[in-house]
């Protein structure tokens, strides 16, 4: 079922502070480039992605093993081309990368429009929009093209080219590790392998790239690590090489399609009660965008592989508009036009939000549990009645067993104004750290 878009705050249609145009600007760049799961495409983006974070490139080589897989082949694509017999190109790869079924095998000859048609591929519901096909694990060759060209083709004798290559090479895919106070770590996942097009998945390239940059920037207690992987084999391959270290990842999210002017949606990891599926849903409560909160289903993007019953992690799927539920899904309509900076720099806001509470849930204690302390003398009585309720909150449920995420629930207040309080009173000493009382 669709859901309800999302009004821009205040209408209009500028960034609100230029990270949305900032984002969409990285988006731009990375349109043109002609991705697929392995292949240039890939590393020249990533060689983009540089230049914002220094993200490692990987290269795991062709026929390498992981899990069920078998690293494939690698695939570059110079050009491709349908000629007809007056010589004109009827479609060419040069004018959109669509026009090719990724991963073609090379072809270069001469046949009729009955045997070329067997290869062509088109959306009869939305004559003007390109497909977007993919043939990774069969060895096959197509071309992709608007309906309504496909039914202006003459009976003619065609030249098909395809100029690619696809023969042993390598696997890449991009890491970023950001070490922070603990090895326990968060895990940030998007996958790079679809060529022109801009919801699925530049978006979550770009944010998860900004969010990056994010964290480099600021102080942190958890180690973080980015992927930029090609669905379903990157995420398998990484599964695979760090498969004895999976059980540092603590809180995980894979971000897809998130810059159409849906509402959020917010895909439960496996477990459906992980912190970070608590996390995600308080802080998607708690803003004005219409929202949704979904159960884990075993199709959609990596989530299906981290979320898989051998690991079972903490990893849910941060998007706007789920695949398969914009008509645009998978057609040269997923265009630069259909995402919008501000929905870009909305989810990048809630994105940051949630980073903020996973860095600041814990369980805090109160020193003073025998009544209340006398806020008064120490100078803690809030002029405000929700910070005087915030700091009421804390202080009841303070009692070791509620974390500041238990409270801000229990309690319906925003996390930041139960962190906001917990604050003043640690520094009051009506609070201690857990850790602290350990100690002493
Ligand atoms: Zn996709």
């Amino acid at each position: 079922m669709a859901q309800k878009t999302a009004d821009r705050p205040g209408g209009g249609k500028n960034g609100l502070s230029g990270t949305g145009a900032a984002l969409h600007g990285l988006m731009e760049r990375l349109y043109p480039i002609c991705r697929s799961i392995t292949g240039d495409g890939v590393r020249q983006t990533l060689e983009i992605l540089q230049e914002h974070i220094p993200v490692e490139i990987r290269e795991v080589p062709s026929g390498t093993r992981v899990f069920d897989w078998t690293v494939p082949d690698e695939w570059n694509v110079r050009g491709a081309y349908i000629r007809d017999s007056a010589g004109r190109k009827v479609v060419d790869f040069a004018d959109s990368n669509l026009h090719v079924v990724n991963y073609s095998i090379p072809v270069h000859r001469k046949m009729q429009l009955a045997e070329l048609k067997k290869h062509l591929h088109t959306l009869p519901d939305h004559p003007h929009w390109i497909p977007y096909r993919t043939a990774y694990y069969n060895r096959t060759w197509g071309f992709c093209l608007p309906h309504a060209l496909y039914e202006r083709l003459a009976d003619d004798t065609y030249e098909v080219c395809i100029d690619s290559d696809l023969k042993p090479g390598h696997l890449s895919y991009g890491e970023l590790y950001l070490p922070g106070e603990t090895e326990q770590e968060v895990l940030v996942s998007t996958h790079l392998c679809h060529p022109s097009l801009a919801n699925d998945n530049l978006s979550g390239l770009a944010l998860a790239t900004f969010l990056a940059r994010h964290v480099r920037s600021a102080g942190r207690r958890y180690s973080y690590r980015f992927l930029f992987v090609p669905a379903t084999i990157g995420a398998i391959t990484w599964l695979s090489l760090n498969r004895d270290r999976t059980d540092r990842i603590s809180h995980g999210l894979v971000v897809a399609c998130a810059g159409d002017p849906g509402g959020f949606t917010y895909k439960k990891s496996r477990r459906g009660t992980a912190e970070i599926d608590r996390i995600v849903s308080h802080v998607l409560r708690h803003q004005p965008t219409p929202h949704r909160i979904i159960d884990f289903f075993p199709y959609g993007y990596d989530e299906r592989q981290y979320c898989s019953c051998g690991f079972d992690l903490p990893v849910g799927c941060f998007m706007r508009s789920p695949h398969g539920e914009y008509v645009q899904y998978h057609t040269s309509a997923d265009d630069l036009d259909f995402v919008r900076p501000w929905c870009l720099e909305e989810s990048f806001a809630v994105l940051v939000s949630v980073l903020e509470v996973v860095e600041q849930n814990r369980i805090l204690l109160n020193r003073y549990p025998h009544c209340e302390p006398q806020l008064g003398k120490r100078n803690l009585y809030p002029r405000e009645r929700e910070q005087h309720l915030a700091i009421l909150w804390v202080l009841n449920l303070a009692d070791g067993r509620h974390s500041l995420l238990d409270i801000a629930e229990r309690s319906n207040l925003p996390f930041h104004h139960i962190a906001d309080a917990a604050g003043k009173l640690l520094a009051g000493g009506l609070l201690a750290e857990q850790d602290d009382l350990a100690v002493s």
